[in-house]
């Protein structure tokens, strides 16, 4: 059954699915009505269609209007916060400990895996920050506390130094690695509140 295992070989991409979950997803949708298979493959293809970068800190937004947070004038425009993936924005929200705006760059520098700074947007970042310097009072470089997200941090507290703004990194207090957003609310808004200078 060719077709039953392209499925499978499909789901088996996703991050952590293994090979058995592969085959519970495939085999439900093979018993699935066909409305709902249709839903299934229709709302990821309307997903990839009219989801697109925020024009302002290039998190994810609708049709690539302005996303919710740029939206929205009550936060504090002296904080910039630069994280290395949208998904490190909900964490951080989930703090409630950051009131500022937020800056994407989709991704950190590591030369193991071939991503050098040109593969993140930096250039939009720095027109970002000259353009907002008398405002931006604080820059916080929130990447991940692992070697790429050190290597990185390092990188934009070089490009960003002589603009103006302090440049603080957050202050774990914990061991090297991981992902900001498997570090729990807490450690977070700890992290947050410890910030140090770069
Ligand atoms: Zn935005």
């Amino acid at each position: 059954m060719k077709s039953l295992q392209r499925v499978i070989n499909v789901f088996r991409k996703l991050p952590g699915v293994g090979p058995r979950q592969a085959e519970r997803f495939a085999l439900y949708l093979l018993r699935a009505s066909e409305a709902q298979a249709a839903e299934f493959t229709q709302a990821i293809l309307d997903m990839r269609l009219k989801v697109g970068c925020c024009p302002k800190c290039f998190a994810y937004s609708e049709n690539s209007s302005l996303c919710e947070i740029c939206s929205d004038d009550t936060r504090d425009s002296s904080l910039l916060c630069i994280v290395e993936e949208p998904k490190d924005i909900e964490a951080l929200e989930k703090t409630k400990s950051f009131n500022g705006y937020y800056h994407v760059l989709h991704g950190s520098i590591s030369p193991i895996e071939g991503r050098s700074a040109e593969d993140l947007k930096l250039k939009e970042l720095l027109h970002r920050v000259e353009e907002e310097k008398d405002t931006i009072k604080e820059i916080i470089i929130a990447t991940n506390p692992d070697t790429e997200g050190q290597t990185t941090a390092l990188y934009l507290a070089d490009m960003l130094r002589d603009i103006g703004p302090k440049i603080t990194r957050l202050g774990y207090g914990m061991p090297l690695g991981g992902n900001i957003d498997y570090i729990d609310e807490m450690t977070l808004s700890h992290a947050l509140k410890g910030r140090t200078k770069l």
